[in-house]
């Protein structure tokens, strides 16, 4: 890449040829990526930016800042990583992944429920909700039982939204224009359902299912304690939680059961 960029200096039809000669390259690969997608969401492609757009980028920028240069693109005081060829081949942990370790941090000791994530808690609503990144079901708790139409407007917001685990209701709202945490917000009653109404957003991703899942005996599939998996009936009744094949194989320390729990009817609700 250097080579070419220092070429087209003494070459001025260069880069406009280069780019040319890129172009049904490029074109493919936007068809490619437009056929995507996620979440039945389509994915978009972005068009280079010219080289005028930059200008004038660059020009407010300097209004900002005008001790930036062009030609120093680094990030100051650049510190943060490693280079490559310093932890090509290193052993790493979990430890200092940044995406978990923020979570972590800000999650520790932060639960905004109010409350403990009980299994009384747990039945006071009956309802799931599905992570829309790792697919496991998260327990809905509330302060008090529902009553019928509280539980509508629950069902009603549940089937409108995204959840990721660490989210709160009050995150989801948000993110949809709602803002009921507002002093002068409208929507009241959505206001006082989640004054009450919690998910624990302790959880990150890979916290195990929560232990009210079992305990509230109200869901009657048996999940894998550790990566939430269906699993099968018969290694269900022990005085573990249940594990998966795969997981059984991979977790040392298994949890237990405080007691014996029994699974009955399930009621769950789909994070589509
Ligand atoms: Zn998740
Ligand atoms: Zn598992």
């Amino acid at each position: 890449m250097e080579d070419i960029q220092n070429k087209a200096k003494e070459e001025p039809h260069l880069k406009e040829q280069f780019l040319n000669s890129l172009f049904p390259t490029i074109e493919l690969m936007e068809n490619l990526i437009k056929r995507l997608e996620l979440k039945e969401e389509s994915f978009e492609t972005f068009k280079l930016a010219s080289e005028e757009e930059m200008t004038v980028l660059w020009d407010s920028l300097l209004l900002i800042n005008d001790s930036l240069t062009i030609e120093d693109n680094s990030k100051k005081n650049g510190k943060k990583y490693k280079s490559f060829e310093e932890l090509y081949g290193k052993e790493t942990t979990e430890e200092y992944r940044p995406s978990l370790k923020e979570k972590k941090k800000s999650n520790e000791n932060n639960n905004e429920m109010g409350f403990r994530p009980s299994a009384q808690h747990c039945k006071n609503v009956g309802t799931l909700i599905q992570c829309g990144e790792c697919d496991k079901w998260r327990v809905i708790y509330s302060k008090s039982k529902l009553s019928s139409h509280e539980n509508d407007e629950l069902t009603r917001f549940l089937d409108e939204i995204q959840y990721t685990c660490g989210d709160t209701f009050y995150d989801i709202s948000s993110s949809k224009g709602i803002n009921i945490q507002s002093p002068h917000s409208t929507d009241d009653s959505l206001k006082k359902l989640f004054s009450i109404v919690k998910v624990n957003n302790t959880l990150t991703c890979n916290s195990p299912i929560e232990i009210p899942y079992y305990s509230s005996g109200l869901f009657k599939e048996s999940l894998c304690f550790n990566c939430g998996a269906e699993c099968e009936e018969e290694n269900n009744y022990g005085e573990y939680f249940p594990y998966c094949e795969d997981c059984s194989a991979s977790v040392e320390n298994k949890k237990r059961r405080s007691k014996e729990n029994k699974f009955v009817k399930s009621s769950k609700r789909k994070n589509v």
